[in-house]
Parts: C-alpha cells; sequence; structure tokens
C-alpha cells in the first residue's frame, strides 16, 4: 500500500490526513513510525507468544540496549507514569494491587514540585497516588520540598522537559531529598529524548524509575512506552500491568507493539544523531530561507541542544507586525487544505516548525501555506 492508500483508508471514512509540522504531538498523530517497525508490528502479528514470556524478555533486550537495569513495555509514556505510582504504592502484594487505584491506608502519596506540574500527572492518580505538591508556580526552594515528604510519601516525581527545571530544586537535590526520606524517585522524560544521552544521563542521575515515549522521537509504535529503572521497581511494574488483571490491565500493549518497540529503539541507538541533526537543520534553513524576508516577523532556526535537541523553526512577531494573531494563523492553516499544525513554542506571539514529522513535500506545503497565512489580511 503507497501513501496515497495509506491516506485513502482514512478518507473513507471521511478523515483528512493532516501535515504535522508540531513534531511528535499525540494529538497530531505522533512521531512517523519506521518502516522496519511497521515490518516488525506485522510480522509479529502472525505469530502467537505467551505475553509474560515477551513482556520479561523484551524488557531485558530493552535494558542491555540502554544500560539499565531493568525495562518494560508500557502503555505509552502515560501508562508508564500509572505503573510508577502503581509499582511505589502496591509494590507486587497482590492484595494490594488488587485495592487500587483505591490505595487508603498504604503510604501513598507522591511529593512534586509546583512549578513542574504537568498535564500528565493525573495518571500518578490513576496509580494510587496522592499528589503533594511543594513550593509555588515560580519555583520551589529546598526548605519547601523537605516540607512536602511525610510517614506517608511513597515516592518523589521529577518531570524533564524543555525548560522544566529552570525554577525547580535541581535533580541531585531533589534525589538526595528524596533518599534521605527512604523513597525512590520516578521520573517523566517521556519528550526529553532526543538527545540519546539522556537515557544513560537520567538513570546515571539517580533516578529509581524512568519513562520515555516510544512514539515519539524515537519513532515506534504509537501506543508503545519504554518505563526503565531498578529491577524490583520494574518486577512491581510489570505485577501490576497487562495482561495481569490489575490497575493496568486496561493499558494493554500487545505482542505487535512490544515487538515494534524493540526495533524502533535499536534503530534509534543506532542512528548517527549529529546527521540526523545535520539533515533536520538543512530542512530548518529551507523554511527560514523562504520566510525570512516577511516584514515584522523574525525567522530563525532554534537548536537547543539541551533541551530539545531538534533544530526547529522560530517565527516570532515583532512590536509592529500588523498582520494575523498567532491564532489567527493556526486556524487558517488548520482550515486549509490540507490542515497543517505547527508547533507552539510556549508564548502567544511566537510559533514553530518542527522538521521531524515532515519530509521534503509536507515541508514544502508547510513552507507555503505558512508563507500565505502570514501575508493574508487580518480579518
Ligand atoms: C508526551 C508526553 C507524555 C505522554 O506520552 P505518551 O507516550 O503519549 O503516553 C507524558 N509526559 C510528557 C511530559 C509528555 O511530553
Amino acid at each position: 500500500m503507497n501513501n496515497r492508500e495509506a491516506a485513502d483508508l482514512y478518507r473513507s471514512i471521511g478523515v483528512s490526513p493532516i501535515v504535522n509540522a508540531a513534531g511528535p504531538i499525540s494529538v497530531y498523530g505522533g512521531g512517523k513510525s519506521r518502516p522496519e517497525v511497521i515490518e516488525a508490528v506485522a510480522a509479529a502479528a502472525r505469530v502467537p507468544v505467551h505475553l509474560h514470556d515477551l513482556n520479561l524478555r523484551a524488557g531485558e533486550a530493552i535494558a542491555a540496549m540502554t544500560g539499565a537495569e531493568a525495562a518494560f513495555v508500557s502503555s505509552g509514556a502515560a501508562g508508564g507514569l500509572v505503573l510508577q505510582a502503581a509499582a511505589c504504592i502496591a509494590g507486587g502484594d497482590e492484595d494490594r494491587m488488587r485495592r487500587l487505584p483505591d490505595s487508603s491506608g498504604m503510604k501513598n502519596e507522591i511529593v512534586i514540585q509546583r512549578c513542574q506540574r504537568f498535564s500528565y500527572i493525573q495518571s500518578y492518580r490513576v496509580g494510587g497516588g496522592r499528589l503533594v505538591e511543594a513550593g509555588g508556580a515560580e519555583g520551589c526552594s529546598t526548605a519547601q520540598l523537605e516540607d512536602a515528604f511525610s510517614d506517608h510519601t511513597a515516592a518523589a516525581a521529577y518531570l524533564f522537559a524543555a525548560h522544566s527545571s529552570k525554577n525547580a530544586v535541581p535533580f541531585d537535590e531533589f534525589r538526595g531529598a528524596a533518599r534521605s526520606h527512604g523513597v525512590p524517585v520516578i521520573v517523566d522524560a517521556a519528550n526529553f529524548l532526543p538527545p540519546r544521552a539522556n537515557i544513560r544521563r537520567i538513570l546515571d542521575a539517580g533516578a529509581d524509575m524512568v519513562v520515555f515515549s516510544g512514539g515519539k522521537a524515537v519513532r515506534g509504535p504509537q501506543g508503545a512506552g519504554i518505563l526503565l529503572g531498578r529491577a524490583d521497581l520494574i518486577a512491581a511494574a510489570r505485577a501490576n500491568a497487562s495482561p495481569y488483571t490489575f490497575v493496568a490491565r486496561s493499558m494493554k500493549v500487545s505482542k505487535e507493539e512490544i515487538i515494534g518497540l524493540v526495533a524502533a529503539i535499536r534503530l534509534f541507538l543506532d542512528e548517527d544523531e549529529q546527521a540526523q541533526n545535520a539533515r533536520y537543520a538543512q530542512m530548518c534553513r529551507r523554511a527560514v530561507d523562504a520566510l525570512v524576508e516577511i516584514p515584522g516577523v523574525s525567522v530563525s532556526m532554534e537548536h537547543d541542544e539541551i533541551d530539545y535537541l531538534i533544530p526547529t523553526v522560530a517565527i516570532r512577531f515583532g512590536e509592529d507586525w500588523r498582520g494575523p494573531s498567532q491564532d489567527e494563523i493556526r486556524s487558517i492553516l488548520a482550515e486549509g487544505d490540507p490542515p497543517v499544525f505547527l508547533r507552539g513554542l510556549g508564548g502567544p506571539r511566537e510559533i514553530g516548525i518542527d522538521p521531524m514529522n515532515l519530509d521534503d513535500d509536507t515541508l514544502d506545503v508547510t513552507i507555503r501555506r505558512v508563507r500565505e497565512a502570514l501575508l493574508s489580511q487580518p480579518s
């Protein structure tokens, strides 16, 4: 089936394919699966295997590739957060596992810095967690973090995402505080790849468990997540997960996704990161060159090697910008044919083009449509 036929599959039920210049965002279809992953998924579907065996062996294979003590394939990174909480609260104790998400009477508090609150933390509650926030929206001090721990603390959660550590207690100190209270540090780093080095960096810094998305830059199956960490905690996570009928049974990961993810991680780790970035940078420069002379906006390539390694085009509206607003541009692009979606950069007067999910053709479409939108008359 070629790309046109694939698109027709969606059209046959009335769904228009889109151009995703937003990066590996789930709502726009996530990361583009690797061709080899699609093949592995199709092949795995033909052969039955025992899921307990597969879960265990896939975990061993991923641990060996990443250097983690142990690993488990979760249902997305979000499913991995549920398992992090369940593992820290119920462990592998059957009576407790059966009671989740009701964790009353168990140590169930998860300390999180308020300035690191993110939209996925409900997953911790699904796993039985009761969130205890440290500090304020503006930041967190060591003393405020200390105050959040109690006799009921089960774990301390840290977020690694673009700029998420800025006003937060630094990870080393955070881990030290958790250690002194005898609780594990659980990390969400779902979208913190590349750089590939982040896998080792976070484990070496002492995270007890960390989760990455399998369906973002790793380009594995959209529904898969990579949970890494301490062997005892990973064993507990596995005990709470499908195909066992405990809290994460509704977050099933299929044998096809598991095999697809193993293939994806191997390919991801083997990729030449610099060559890949050079290619992305070349795509970005093409967009910059085509948009840079539009008056009133500044267009540049950004490449933040710490927070988000993939080069991105940033379009910023200056003081004298009289064209359509960011929201108007978004709707013009979303309502056109094909619909085009750009990457938010955080502010109301800036918007980005992420090359990750684009090829030469869709990059051209994006450039043309963004140009038209920028030059259109505001309504
Ligand atoms: C994308 C993301 C998730 C969810 O990942 P899935 O693999 O889609 O479940 C969780 N946390 C953060 C910070 C993310 O960016």
